[in-house]
């Protein structure tokens, strides 16, 4: 099973994630979990990415696409199947994504849009500012990565509406009966 999250910052994508992971067997590709790696390890692309992510801003897609390729390409991944986090995040990312896989001669089964409003989501990632001090949990960066979604990553679940692949889900309640909701969704419960 191949599988896009998507949901603004603080939806439970990564929550959920873990949760498929475990249940499914599947590969967890979060582009925000390789960013933070490449930016601890102070690598290139870290270095890169590093004041970008601090700002909110989304790092370029060319050095995302390249991190996910290396990540999606290996055996692993082609073999299992996989929960991407966090990407595509733009109708660009979106293109990218759809040519990748093409070359992979691979298809996305289910995309699971987590739906979380504005009000409940600035609450939760204070919440976890201050149990994991993320450097962009912080209350102007939460704004801008709200704006953000709202502006470049939203569209997306259009696309995926479009191929019929689209699952709405709502992102409220206890972490088992959004994880049911999913399954569901997923026709594997
Ligand atoms: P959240 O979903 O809580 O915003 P993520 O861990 O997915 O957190 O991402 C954190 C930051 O990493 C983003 O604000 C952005 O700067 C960068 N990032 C993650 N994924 C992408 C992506 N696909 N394209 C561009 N930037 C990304």
């Amino acid at each position: 099973m191949r599988i896009v999250l998507l949901g603004p910052p603080g939806s439970g994508k990564g929550t959920q994630a873990a949760r498929l992971v475990e249940r499914f067997q599947l590969i967890h590709i979060s582009t925000g979990d390789m960013l933070r790696a490449a930016v601890a390890a102070n690598t290139p692309l870290g270095q890169e990415a590093k004041s970008v992510m601090e700002r909110g801003e989304l790092v370029s897609d060319e050095l995302v696409l390249g991190i996910l390729e290396e990540r999606l390409s290996q055996p692993d991944a082609l073999k299992q199947g996989f929960i991407l986090d966090g990407f595509p995040r733009n109708l660009k990312q979106a293109e990218m994504l759809d040519a990748l896989l093409q070359k992979l001669d691979q298809q996305i089964d289910h995309a699971v849009l987590l739906e979380v409003d504005a009000d409940e989501i600035v609450k939760r990632l204070a919440g976890r500012a201050e149990q994991e001090g993320r450097a962009d949990d912080n209350e102007d960066t939460i704004r801008k990565r709200l704006q953000v979604y709202e502006e470049q990553t939203a569209p997306v679940a259009g696309l995926f509406e479009q191929k019929g692949v689209l699952d709405r889900i709502p992102g409220v309640g206890s972490v088992d009966a959004i994880f049911q909701r999913i399954v569901k969704a997923l026709g594997a419960d």
